[in-house]
């Protein structure tokens, strides 16, 4: 009756690590014990006994047998009771246990199986058949281990993987999956999932929808696919990054019924790739990008202004003395100072979008690089600029920036920087030049004394310079109202009456004395000056006439210029109504020229201003005709008073007959869209009648008057009458 006494050499269960297995039998019939052990060990079983369910317990816990046979019905505690508190054992769990019933007790044996046991066997007990029955067991316990264990090791490795299988049968919709599955895809322990369409749901937009195409599309042409999407890990909610493939699977059946196939975790390759290519393209210490990708960016950039024909400029800076903080403070402070020049220089740039001229400003964003180029060696690449004085006026504001104070730890520190800049294609055609070109600028900023700026080119640094005062001088002109008004009239052709007076802006610079309005009037719409100056010219033109009608002057219209920079960019509604409402001029004394380009540019917009502009009963009219592209019907369209016929079509009236023909073809067609035609530029009597033969209604010109300022012009008025009935008559 002891467990170590060797009967028999061979091996019962192969495989078991035990040679002689050992049997556990409870039973509280001793005759029932001897007779099954000694079946037992002539088979090659050792045999240990319990005559209760608490010995058995015990001796379980002492042996660690191999299997056990439990009889039922026991005193202290009872074979079923047993069964329940050995499968609780850790080594329990899977022990084969064999149970001894009374025949023909079926509740019993539910009850058995109900408590976790394997087999079962009725008295009387077959003594023949037992040693085979439990040898049967053990060998189908083992194949049970072994799948277990290789459940497991599945299971581990694909852990390990975060990798989870699944099946999805494509009759039913229904999914079976590994345990990674559910906790690659954060599935709660006892939430279920058990359709397709349930998985589905688990992936974020837009992911879904693409993954559901994929899948319909590769279902229907049973083809295998793999695809990449978003789910919301449950721990964290954090975004994870899954990678699922799919392949058709054939039932034995030979119909294609269901799909296999795998979901894997990548977000962590994901990451680590995105840090590999940080590492690779970033400068660590700033953040920036480093060389490598400011030529990457180069690269692009050079592409796309050869192909776009336009500029850009690179402006290469170092600071000045950096060493020196370096040495006197350590390198950390020197570091630290470095991660705030970076961030001064990003958000200068940033707010410099707007000097790539178009209204995309996120566009602009991506055009701009700033780069660290390592030691104390930054670079800035303005990937689209309008001209050169783009780039100094950037480099302006990164000097003054860059030059404020730093707290670094406990001291203030003060640096400047030196920067030289190159634009495309005036210093080079290729990366490598363009890069050398800002370089060699730099150098001579250095020498030429520190914290400034300079171009590569003389001639673009001297332009951008001109450009640049003339920018500050206009602007300083419009505060201190260096800018005044001067007169032109314009009279009726018939009568000779004077039909109004245009007003066009004059600008005496203190040094420069007058600058032409072709000069300045450009500068000041690309700089955004011209709302301002606009403004100004509105409320003074509408001012000025009040006070002549209030002397006594007989009404006329004055007209003002609006440029297409004050049409698009500010509220002209508004500024008109202040000028009409501080002047207390008459509205439909007030008329607006706008050239035709910019009517054509704006279109819809264009027409519902127009239509704000009359009804606020003012006129309108359209300045330099003739040299756009209205198309008649959209003539017809747009809610206008007067069309101004363009100078250069008056010019050469009496040698071109060309002219003649387009100057004739605009005052028939404004006479039928009831339009009022003005003839601008007339030098000459000959082209006043000429264009006096074709009916053309004003005229305005050299010939009539020049430009005046206020006393001027009212002295002309004096004598006008006379003059202009001259003109007149003179036909
Ligand atoms: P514009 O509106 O076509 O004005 C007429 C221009 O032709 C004026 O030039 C005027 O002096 C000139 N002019 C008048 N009669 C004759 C003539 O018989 N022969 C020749 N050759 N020229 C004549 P100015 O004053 O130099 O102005 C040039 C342009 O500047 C204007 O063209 C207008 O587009 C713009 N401008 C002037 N003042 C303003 C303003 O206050 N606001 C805006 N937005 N633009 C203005
Ligand atoms: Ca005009
Ligand atoms: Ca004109």
């Amino acid at each position: 009756m002891t467990a170590n006494s060797p009967q028999s050499m061979q091996m019962v269960v192969p495989g078991l690590h035990r040679e002689r297995p050992i049997v556990l039998h409870v039973d509280d019939d001793l005759a029932s014990l001897m007779m099954a052990e000694g079946a037992l060990e002539d088979s090659g079983f050792d045999v240990i006994h319990a005559v209760d369910g608490q010995e058995a317990i015990d001796r379980f816990n002492e042996h660690e047998p191999d299997l056990i046979i439990m009889d039922a019905v026991m005193p202290v505690m009872d074979g079923f009771q047993a069964i329940s508190a050995i499968r609780k054992l850790k080594l329990g769990a899977h022990v084969p246990i064999l149970m001894i019933t009374g025949l023909d007790d079926l509740d019993s044996i539910t009850r058995a199986y109900d408590e976790g046991a394997t087999d079962f066997l009725t008295k009387p007990i077959n003594f023949f058949i037992l040693p085979h029955r439990v040898q049967y067991m053990l060998r189908s316990k083992l194949t049970a281990d072994a799948l277990r264990s290789s459940q497991s090791k599945l299971d581990n490795a694909q852990r390990i993987a975060r990798l989870g299988n699944w099946e999805w049968c494509l009759g039913s919709n229904e999914l079976s999956w590994s345990r990674e599955f559910g906790r690659v895809l954060g599935i709660e322990e006892g939430v279920s999932l058990e359709t397709w369409t349930e998985f589905v749901e688990y992936i974020e937009e837009p992911d879904r929808s693409n993954v559901l195409l994929i899948s319909e599309q590769s279902v229907e042409e049973k083809q295998p696919f793999n695809v990449e999407f978003s789910v919301l890990g449950n721990s964290d909610g954090a975004q994870r990054r899954i990678r699922l493939e799919a392949e058709p699977y054939k039932h034995e059946n030979g119909e294609w019924s269901y799909m296999l196939g795998t979901i894997q975790d990548i977000t962590e390759r994901i990451n680590a790739q995105k840090q590999i290519h940080n590492l690779a393209y970033y400068d660590l210490v700033t953040g920036l990008p480093n060389r490598a990708q400011l030529t990457e960016q180069l690269r692009y950039t050079l592409k796309l202004s050869k192909r776009n024909s336009t500029k850009f400029a690179i402006l290469f800076l170092d600071l000045d003395h950096f060493k020196q903080v370096n040495d006197t403070l350590g390198h950390d402070a020197g570091d630290d100072l470095l991660k705030q020049v970076a961030k001064r220089l990003t958000s200068v740039v940033r707010q410099s979008d707007m000097i790539s001229g178009g209204d995309d400003d996120d566009d602009a964003d991506s055009q701009h690089t700033v780069a660290r180029l390592g030691g104390d060696e930054f670079v800035v690449l303005l990937g689209v600029i309008n001209r050169a004085e783009d780039a100094a006026r950037v480099a302006e504001r990164i000097a003054q920036s860059i030059s404020m104070p730093y707290d670094i730890g406990s001291s203030a520190v003060s640096v400047t920087t030196t920067i030289g800049i190159s634009v495309y294609p005036a210093d080079g055609d290729d990366t490598e030049s363009m890069m050398k070109s800002a370089d060699v600028a730099m150098y001579h900023a250095k020498e030429s004394g520190r914290n400034g700026y300079q171009f590569y080119s003389r001639s673009i640094h001297e332009q951008a310079l001109t450009r640049f005062s003339l920018e500050a001088d206009l602007r300083v002109a419009i505060e201190t109202e260096q800018l005044t008004l001067a007169f032109q009239p314009k009279i009726d052709m018939k009568t000779g009456r004077l039909a109004g007076v245009e007003a066009l802006t004059r600008w005496n610079h203190p040094e420069k004395g007058a600058v032409s309005p072709s000069d300045f009037i450009p500068l000041a719409e690309e700089t955004g000056l011209i709302i301002e100056l606009g403004r100004w010219v509105l409320r003074e033109a509408c001012l000025q006439m009040q006070h002549w009608i209030e002397a006594g002057w007989p009404s006329m219209t004055i007209a003002v210029n609006c440029s297409s920079v004050q049409f698009t960019k500010s509220d002209i509604i508004e500024d008109i109504n202040a000028a009409i409402a501080y002047s207390g001029l008459d509205p439909m004394l007030l008329e607006i020229e706008l050239t035709e380009s910019l009517l054509l540019q704006d279109g819809e917009k264009g027409i519902q201003i127009l239509s704000d502009m009359k009804a606020l009963g003012i006129q309108v009219s359209i300045d330099d005709f003739g040299t756009g592209f209205s198309s008649l019907s959209y003539l017809k369209r747009l809610p206008v008073d007067k069309l101004k016929i363009d100078q250069s079509f008056v010019r050469d009236l009496e040698k071109d007959s060309g002219d003649a023909a387009i100057v004739t073809a605009i005052i028939t067609l404004s006479h039928n869209l009831n339009l009022t035609v003005v003839a601008e530029g007339v030098e000459t009597q000959e082209q006043f009648n000429i264009l006096r033969g074709f009916n053309c209604n004003e005229a305005q010109g050299y010939l009539i008057s020049y430009p005046l300022d206020i006393e001027q012009f009212s002295l002309w008025l004096e004598s006008y009458r006379e003059q202009i009935m001259q003109k007149v008559s003179g036909l």
